[in-house]
């Protein structure tokens, strides 16, 4: 079955499209934290960061930083976060991957302080690196 995002492309539901190419389209959020909460959504499925194609993922970040500016001059926001949610753990809803446009603002409450690792001492965050350096060679 298709996601709900498809159904979007599709034409199926409606969404406020303000953006559209032969690769994503980017539409605002109908719940969104600020006015012009904006995602933007390749046009073929992939559930998320974990399997969209690397040229798919640039595609998408490099229209995300040209609408950050549109939207942050539109919405007159103080600044704008741009993020992806991949995973249930990490927030994700909808098995489509996006990335989130968000307008915020001076003294917005819209994300409460995040919880820190409390175990940070230099041997465990030393340790965490070398295993992510030596993944990465
Ligand atoms: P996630 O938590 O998966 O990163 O974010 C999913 C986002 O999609 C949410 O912010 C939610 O408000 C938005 N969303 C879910 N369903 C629809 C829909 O049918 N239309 C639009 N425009 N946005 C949707």
């Amino acid at each position: 079955m298709s996601t709900i995002f498809s159904q979007i492309i599709a034409r199926e539901i409606p969404a406020l499209i303000v953006y559209e190419d032969d690769q994503v389209i980017a539409f605002l959020d109908n719940q969104p934290v600020h006015l012009g909460h904006t995602l933007i959504v390749p046009k073929e499925e992939y559930e998320n960061v974990f399997t969209l194609p690397t040229e798919l993922f640039a595609h998408i970040t490099k229209i995300g930083q040209q609408l950050a500016t549109v939207i942050r001059d539109v919405t007159e926001a103080d600044g704008i976060n741009l993020y992806m949610n991949n995973g249930a753990a990490a927030g994700q809803e909808v098995w489509h991957a996006h990335l989130h446009v968000v307008p915020r603002y001076v003294g917005d409450d819209s994300y409460t302080a995040p919880v820190r690792a409390t175990d940070v001492s230099k041997e465990t965050q030393q340790a965490v690196a070398k295993r992510i350096t030596e993944k990465l060679s």
